[in-house]
């Protein structure tokens, strides 16, 4: 699931934008604007780093501010861990393979392993 976090104008109840701005987060999945303050926001800029909105990104994508620098690292991390189980798997696979070559009544050759 991926997150989208943008400000948009603050609209009244006829859809006209009232020059007043706000932070929200929308997935591609649900497609719902998830409003991240209460206030109404003077400018975009304002809006964009308002601290309730960035501990509220952080509440629901998970990820500060939601950029991609970000994410990068999530998955960084994600990949280091998935190659750290990879290198365990193989380990324990070569154990295995030891082991069969071992206990094999076939082997004429002393195990060097
Ligand atoms: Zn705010």
């Amino acid at each position: 699931m991926a997150w989208n976090v943008q400000v948009l104008e603050i609209t009244d109840e006829h859809g006209h934008g009232i020059d007043k701005y706000r932070k929200v987060a929308n997935s591609d999945d649900e497609g719902e604007l998830h409003p991240l303050c209460e206030h109404q926001h003077d400018s975009i800029d304002e809006a964009n780093h308002c601290p309730e909105a960035l501990a509220k990104t952080v509440e629901i994508t998970g990820i500060p501010d939601g950029s991609n620098a970000d994410r990068a690292a999530m998955l960084e991390a994600e990949a280091e861990q998935m190659l750290t189980e990879a290198a365990q798997l193989k380990d324990q696979h070569k154990a295995s393979n030891t082991w069969n070559r071992d206990t094999d009544s076939s082997a004429i050759a002393p195990s060097l392993w």
